[in-house]
């Protein structure tokens, strides 16, 4: 019986659970902006509402495209050891060690944010008011996901080890219940980074090393939490549903002193810097005077189409 209820749960939650959750995406995003300095806030502070709401895009593009879902994630462990080193860091080098089949049935997303800041740096170049938007909106879908420790390994929900469920747990649940009564996202400003192809395996790495603890600490945590206490029905967006309950999902945190609330910051200003490093890069274009200012009827059907399939469709590829 006890076992049947616990399945009925886990299904409840694994229904679109993957990447930090709308909520997370939204909200780096959004904070993001407060780190840009004046001569960007002028173009971002106005559209922040679409920067926020288009953070999600990536995730509706994976029920419109199943080559969309590698860009999202990385089995990190797939090649070894940590720090993995026979995994080579180049894109051409990865290629041509493991072939691209491969890099992308394991997932690409440290190579997939190089690629997103070369166009968002070109948009800038050529001063393209809604390209540098939508691009900025994306970028930071991306650099946000590679935060997340169950992104950089195979068992991301953890499925292998019984723990199905704990990928939403982690990246929806926590934030959803804690993000805006508890946790701080005054950072502080965006900084120009010289490397990026650096940084961001850094915090890819940082990630794997991050999943066993996510996963370990939730075993150990099961073993002294009540049972019957770990789900329970409870208010989410006006309805009652059954989730991971409050008591369990503060317990969680604690074990894993913030990891979530630290992530997101990291995510935060991480998304800040990319964006403020694609516009150095690009010369510092003055953004009260850029082009393409309004999306073309094309570009507004592209997003409503979006939108439509992820209500409508099932999603194409891997479930995170
Ligand atoms: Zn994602």
């Amino acid at each position: 019986m006890k076992k049947t209820v616990l399945s009925i749960a886990v299904l409840l939650l694994y229904q679109h659970v993957f990447c930090w959750g709308f909520f997370a995406h939204k909200k780096i995003n959004y904070y993001a902006v407060f780190l840009l300095p004046p001569e960007m806030l002028v173009l971002y502070k106005p559209n922040i509402d679409f920067i926020s709401e288009h953070a999600v895009d990536p995730d509706k593009r994976r029920y419109v495209n199943s080559s969309e879902g590698p860009h999202h994630y990385i089995d990190i462990d797939h090649y070894g050891k940590y720090p993995f080193p026979e995994l080579p860091r180049k894109w051409d080098s990865a290629i041509k060690k493991f072939s691209e089949d491969t890099l992308r049935v394991y997932g690409t997303v440290p190579w997939w944010i190089q690629t997103m800041l070369t166009r968002l740096t070109k948009a800038f170049r050529e001063k393209d008011q809604s390209r540098i938007l939508k691009l900025s909106a994306e970028i930071g879908h991306y650099i946000a996901d590679a935060h997340v420790p169950l992104h950089a390994s195979t068992n991301h929900n953890g499925q292998l080890t019984g723990q199905e469920g704990i990928h939403g747990f982690w990246e929806s649940r926590i934030p959803e219940l804690l993000a805006e009564k508890e946790w701080d996202f005054f950072i502080g400003k965006a900084e120009y980074i010289s490397t990026p192809h650096e940084f961001i395996w850094k915090r890819v790495l940082e990630s794997a090393a991050e999943a066993d603890t996510v996963l370990s600490l939730e075993k150990k945590l099961n073993e002294k939490f009540p049972a019957d206490k770990k789900f329970a029905f409870e208010e989410k967006n006006g309805t009652i549903t059954k989730q991971y309950s409050s008591a369990y999902t503060i317990a969680y945190n604690n074990e894993i002193q913030n990891m979530v609330e630290h992530r997101m910051r990291q995510s935060i200003y991480a998304v800040a810097s990319f964006w403020y490093t694609a516009w150095v890069d690009a010369g510092q274009p003055d953004l009260k005077s850029l082009s393409h200012k309004n999306f073309s009827e094309e570009e507004l059907k592209e997003f409503e189409e979006l939108d439509n399939q992820w209500k409508n469709e099932k999603i194409k590829g891997r479930e995170e």
